[in-house]
């Protein structure tokens, strides 16, 4: 048949090309660990990128070569993402707060031959210099690094510079799992993967996005690339605004003073903030859609952001889905339910967009039905989920069918909206049933004094296992075990209640803002249970 549509392969460097040209003055403002402001905008975001693209083929790197990065989020480390990809490289966004073990694991496996780095992090570097085998090149991105720093490195360049192009399906940029056992496994983007995420992600009813946006991405740069956010704001032209630090007080401040409208982080990042806000008063701003995922968020939390009339979209992804699989947002059907019922849909992990699906299996792999009852392993399937990690011997990560196995247990409803129940490794298994860990954790931070939660399961004799949970009480507050008993018990079956409530200082964390529940696990599984005695 005479007649076709035009070549335009899916590549990132369209959508800076589109920020400069259709945005180009929409501004960027980072604010540093010495509290300075800088402030930059599209046009000058292509510009810096262009110079470090020719800066990085000086030293003699290569198309599809990995180039790292170890630091917080600010427009110089959005350069070297937009640098790296548009001299066809790959950037490697490495994970600062994991282990020195898995953090000198990484780099060698990745191969990275240059990496930049805050200056606040240049004690991971000297420790690990020696361990790091094909790193050639280490340059510091604060500004007051001169000799050798990025600043000195860009200005030597002219910016007259054409990006690489290539083929839609070229790796662009390297995330590894913060895998709690075994090495972290790498998950590449390719450039068309990254593109459809992104116009699926500005969509209203994920991330709401639009040129008029300010969007503050609390989550960071090298936790799954920021939720795709510094992809999606060039195609919009929102204005973006960074930081190095979440400190609650900070955040309040900065939202205000540049007139943040969006925001997404993992909830311990919002527990810390309305901590702040109920002790001081202090005001959002314009602050008006706030994204949580990485971890459910409670009901409490969303109940706080509605009553101040700020959307929230509760998401739920994964590193190797780039990472959006699902978020939250009300239908036509939502009109007809009371508050509490909107929130109860809140609560779940919302419906996919175009490009996501997904599916729930039984042990034997048979499909589970969509009745919201049935709960079974979440699998799911499209053009930005991984099919291989980086350099796998195992092969390809997915069945004959194209399913990737996301190790989360899940129920789906009716209406499409996920369910999340556990991590498959977390379900705790009593006398043959599961027991949803996370269930009972939002349960728990719904009672009043309780500041944050885990459940865990415990050895038992007779149940297999019984959960207990671990408690971290509010500052200066009364609370006693009795009092969480009786608040879950308003909310939970009553064969779930926890055989033992522990009050803790503190619970530990992964890298990522997730409770460590491998850790927790084996602390705590062979706690003596006064019941099992
Ligand atoms: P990561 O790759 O570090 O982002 O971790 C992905 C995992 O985080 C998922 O497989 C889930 O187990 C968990 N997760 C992410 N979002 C949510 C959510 N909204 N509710 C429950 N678990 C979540």
């Amino acid at each position: 048949m005479l007649g076709r549509m035009q070549d335009w392969p899916l590549r990132i460097m369209r959508l800076i090309d589109h920020a400069e040209r259709e945005h180009g003055s929409r501004e960027l403002v980072s604010l540093w660990a010495d509290r300075k402001l800088t402030r930059t905008d599209w046009a000058g975001v292509a510009r810096d990128s262009r110079k470090l693209a020719q800066a990085l083929e000086r030293l003699g790197i290569r198309r599809g070569d990995r180039v790292a990065t170890l630091a917080m989020n600010h427009s110089r480390h959005l350069v070297a993402w937009y640098g790296t990809i548009g001299m066809g490289g790959v950037i490697h966004t490495i994970n600062p707060r994991l282990f020195d073990d898995q953090l000198a694991y990484i780099a060698n496996h990745a191969e990275d031959r240059v990496l930049f780095y805050d200056a606040a992090f240049a004690p991971i570097v000297e420790r690990l210099k020696s361990r790091w085998t094909s790193i050639e090149h280490y340059v510091c991105f604060d500004p007051h690094d001169d000799a050798g720093g990025f600043e000195a490195l860009i200005a030597a360049e002219s910016g007259d510079y054409a990006w690489v192009e290539g083929d839609e399906r070229e790796p662009a940029m390297l995330c590894y799992t913060s895998g709690t056992t075994g090495n972290p496994k790498g998950v590449l983007y390719e450039h068309r993967s990254a593109v459809l995420h992104t116009l699926a992600q500005v969509c209203p009813d994920i991330f709401n996005l639009e040129a008029r946006s300010v969007v503050l991405p609390v989550v960071p740069m090298f936790h799954a690339g920021a939720w795709g956010l510094p992809f999606s704001c060039a195609a919009v032209g929102a204005k973006m605004v960074f930081s190095t630090d979440y400190a609650p007080d900070l955040m309040c401040d900065y939202m205000r003073s540049e007139g943040v409208t969006h925001t997404a982080a993992v909830p311990t990042v919002w527990l810390a903030l309305i901590q702040y806000v109920e002790a001081t008063g202090a005001d959002l701003g314009k602050l008006k859609s706030v994204h949580i995922g990485g971890s459910a968020a409670p009901r409490s939390m969303i109940a706080w952001f509605n009553a101040r009339g700020v959307r929230v979209g509760h998401a739920w992804g994964m590193t190797e889905m780039s990472p959006l699989g699902t978020v939250g947002a009300p239908t036509g059907d939502w009109d007809g339910l009371t508050e509490q019922e909107q929130l109860d849909q809140q609560c779940r992990q919302g419906r996919v967009p175009f490009g996501v699906e997904l599916r729930i299996v039984d042990e034997e792999g048979q499909m589970l039905p969509r009745d919201g009852v049935a709960s079974g392993r979440l699998q799911a399937k499209g053009p930005w989920v991984v099919a291989q990690y980086f350099q796998d011997e195992n092969g390809p990560c997915i069945d004959d069918e194209g399913w990737f196995d996301t190790g989360d247990v899940a129920a789906i409803h009716p209406d499409g909206v996920l369910r999340i129940t556990d991590r498959s490794k977390d379900v705790i298994k009593s006398g043959g049933e599961w027991i949803s860990s996370i269930e009972l954790e939002n349960a728990a931070v719904g009672c009043p004094g309780v500041a944050e939660a885990a459940a865990v399961g415990v050895r038992h004799p007779k149940w297999d296992e019984r959960p207990i949970l671990l408690v971290v009480k509010q500052p200066g507050i009364e609370l006693t075990a009795s009092a969480v008993i009786d608040h879950l018990s308003g909310h939970v079956a009553k064969w779930w209640l926890p055989d033992e409530v522990v009050f803790v200082e503190s619970l530990p964390h992964t890298a990522t803002g997730k409770l460590l529940k491998t850790k927790l696990r084996e602390q705590y599984r062979d706690f003596r249970l006064s019941s099992a005695a």
